[in-house]
């Protein structure tokens, strides 16, 4: 079961991954809204536990955008707002359930445990293009005009953030946590690795090129913009 935290203060955030991670979840943390969204649209998770008030972007506006990607992933929302017209517009916004700080971390895990276990419907798309490009996820091929080429996991994995989020610069941390997790203890220059794996790749086929922002991260173009 993997969850996402979504949750702008930093302790309170690292305490619930800490207990779910007790309760042998498998948890990854964003501190903003906006690095939430991104995680929550591109990770197919069990369960999101997700903050109203965040900076960047709020919770109900997550949840918004969530659905109307049509990405089901049971949402819990936690506010200290504990009037019933929030919590109202939380769950007609999309929410599925709803815990008003403080509470008890026991009901929070109880809840997400719920929650996870509900069977989701989350259908991760089985292909996705890009310009000329096709990408089979499941087979993890790339093919352009009539040349192909097989990815490995963790390239495929990149290849599938960057096209989800075409000419978005997307952070190194960014990319980071959502292919090895928020916990994993990688190197920069392990993700730096597989990217250029992956540019040789698409450069085999005369593809995308995956442009380098100094200091920030990737963002990937078309070969002719
Ligand atoms: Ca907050």
């Amino acid at each position: 079961m993997r969850v996402l935290i979504v949750e702008d203060e930093v302790s309170l955030a690292q305490a619930l991954v800490r207990l779910l991670q007790e309760e042998h979840f498998q948890v990854d943390m964003a501190v903003d809204g906006e690095e939430g969204l991104l995680l929550a649209t591109t990770v197919p998770y069990d369960a999101i536990v997700l903050d109203w008030m965040l900076p960047s972007m709020s919770g109900i506006q997550i949840v918004q955008q969530i659905r109307e990607r049509s990405i089901t992933t049971p949402i819990l929302m936690l506010t200290a707002k504990d009037s019933v017209e929030n919590r109202v517009e939380g769950l007609n916004a999309g929410a599925d359930d709803y815990l008003v700080k403080p509470f008890a971390t026991e009901e929070l895990i109880a809840r997400v445990r719920a929650l996870s276990r509900r069977p989701s419907d989350f259908v991760p798309d089985q292909s996705l293009t890009f310009d000329d490009l096709y990408f089979d996820l499941i087979t993890r091929t790339v093919k352009l005009h009539d040349q192909e080429n097989i990815l490995s996991p963790k390239e495929a994995q990149i290849l599938e953030m960057l096209i989800r989020h075409a000419g978005q610069v997307l952070t190194r941390q960014q990319m980071m946590d959502a292919v090895w997790g928020y916990e994993a203890d990688v190197l920069e220059g392990v993700l730096d690795t597989y990217v250029h794996h992956l540019r040789k790749r698409l450069a085999a086929l005369q593809g995308p090129i995956i442009h380098t922002i100094r200091g920030v991260g990737y963002t990937l173009r078309g070969s002719h913009s």
